[in-house]
């Protein structure tokens, strides 16, 4: 008898224990595959794994596996991207943060050759060390070279324009296993697919980009009417010392709101103290991030955090700066994780005419809707049409928004209205929209604001015939509505 109520104990045990093996594995693949989202959070998708490769064989060896199973691959670097393009569903996601060496600095030519996963923050350390530092990048340290490439980002520097300019070449992994060399010479139709091509014609391995000098910068600051922009950038721009240049609107529920504007400038120094050049631990930030916290939550923070920007700006940017710490700033103070609530980014590029016609219909649409605006900052871009998907095919400005808005489905239909609201704006000026934040905007916006975009869809069919590479931008802009 006892025999057998051991043996009832142990089958019992046994059962528990297999239930529980299921149950996890269910929470942690399920039938549905792994759940990814992107800093958003706005774009939960099941994939069929996230796979990570430090070599170009483990990468190649991905895509060959995904090719036999018929699976789709995406590419993912930091994922902040906001529209799922890192991603889709059932896909086998490549994760190239593992894919991370600085190969080469060339002092004479001031290149560097990187590998697509590296971060900023990994490229400043190391062309720090030979006083040299990128021309365009984002305003933050913390993407991938390869999203950054995939996506033609831009920042501050009114000497420069998109990333592509900065690019000398980068190798391409097809989805067959081939290896091109890309450049502006050879393969050169790719150069502008696959530099802001979203990760839809391959995997870029590593990339040769052109640096300039690390100097010493000084800050200045003057506050202005935001009608006066226009003509103050471009007299300020005149000055080839000028290494940063943006402005920061009022975000202030008063009278100030999107009129009044601080206007930054960072100008080539005389300072001659060698410590200037170390490179400064990026920190998260904290009393940034605390303040930050307080103008996401209420309307008299806003002003506290517009009436420090305006007045107290050293505290948190200092005077004096090399260009490589000013450039190696640390996202990690927006960090946010409300079950409710999220962060979202949008950039207008309103050619430079219409830039305060603008900012008028942005405070009109934004007080109508009494929108939680948390900054407002404007940069320069000249003309570029080197890629295909360029957002500044004529001189623009990029308005940079960050909203806080709500998560549930209700918020966000509501979001998307006002969002095409705001795109119709900049559409009227002959403006454009930059694509890697969320989805909001119709298909026939995106086909206004990007003429060629049908064309660029019918090349990446040319190049990934069975359209191994997918994501969540592609899937939706694909077919005309
Ligand atoms: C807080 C914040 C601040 C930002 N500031 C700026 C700014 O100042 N200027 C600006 O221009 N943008 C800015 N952005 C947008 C940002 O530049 C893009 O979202 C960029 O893609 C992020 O890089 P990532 O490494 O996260 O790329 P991911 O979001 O992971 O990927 C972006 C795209 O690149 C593709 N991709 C990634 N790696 C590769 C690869 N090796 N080969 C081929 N395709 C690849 C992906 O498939 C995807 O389509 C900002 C975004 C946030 C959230």
């Amino acid at each position: 008898m006892q025999i057998y109520q051991k043996k009832i104990t142990y089958f019992i045990l046994i059962a528990l224990v297999y239930i529980l093996f299921l149950f996890l594995s269910i929470n942690k693949s399920g039938q549905d595959g792994l759940l990814i989202n992107d800093v958003s959070r706005l774009n939960p998708t099941y994939v069929k794994e996230i796979v990570f490769n430090s070599e170009i064989e483990g990468i190649r060896e991905t895509l060959k596996i995904a090719r036999e199973q018929n699976l789709n691959v995406s590419i993912a670097g930091k994922r902040h991207s906001m529209g799922g393009h890192a991603f889709y569903p059932g896909a086998v996601v490549l994760d190239m943060t593992s894919f991370n060496k600085i190969l080469s600095i060339n002092t004479t030519e001031k290149t560097v050759t990187v590998q697509s996963g590296a971060t900023w923050k990994d490229v400043i350390e190391a062309v720090n060390h030979y006083n040299l530092s990128v021309r365009v990048m984002q305003a933050y340290n913390g993407f991938t070279v390869g999203g950054s490439l995939s996506v033609n980002v831009h920042e501050s520097d009114p000497n420069y324009g998109q990333l592509i300019e900065t690019v000398k070449s980068f190798r391409l992994l097809l989805s067959n296993g081939t290896i091109l060399n890309v450049d502006r010479k050879e393969n050169s139709e790719l150069f502008g697919l696959v530099i802001g091509g979203y990760g839809l014609f391959g995997v870029i391995l590593d990339v040769d980009l052109l640096l300039t000098d690390n100097k010493i910068y000084e800050k200045r600051e003057i506050v202005i009417d935001y009608r006066d922009y226009n003509e103050f950038f471009f007299e300020t721009k005149k000055n080839q010392n000028i290494g940063s240049l943006f402005a920061r609107l009022s975000i202030a529920k008063d009278d100030s709101l999107l009129k009044d504007m601080v206007v930054t400038v960072y100008e080539v120094s005389n300072e001659k103290n060698e410590t200037y050049f170390i490179l400064e631990n990026s920190s998260s930030g904290f009393v940034k991030k605390f303040v930050f916290g307080l103008s996401r939550k209420y309307d008299w923070g806003k002003k506290l955090r517009w009436y420090l920007q305006k007045e107290k700006s050293d505290l948190t940017d200092p005077p004096i700066i090399s260009r490589n710490n000013l450039m190696n700033g640390d996202l990690r103070f927006l960090d946010y994780h409300s079950s409710r609530k999220t962060d979202i980014l949008q950039e207008y590029f309103i050619p430079v005419n219409y830039l305060s016609e603008f900012i008028d219909d942005l405070r009109e649409v934004n007080q109508r809707e009494d929108l939680n605006l948390l900054s407002a900052t404007i940069r320069y871009l000249p003309a570029n049409n080197e890629s295909l998907l360029s957002y500044s095919l004529e001189e623009s400005f990029g308005i940079v928004l960050y909203f806080n808005v709500g998560l549930s489905e209700k918020k966000q239909k509501k979001v998307e209205m006002w969002t095409r609201e705001l795109t119709d704006k900049a559409l009227e000026y002959n403006g454009t929209y930059y694509l890697p934040y969320k989805l909001y905007a119709s298909s026939e916006q995106i086909r206004l604001a990007y003429p060629k975009l049908d064309e660029f869809f019918e090349k990446k069919k040319q190049y990934d015939y069975d359209e191994i590479f997918m994501n969540n931008f592609y899937a939706t802009y694909k077919e005309t509505e």
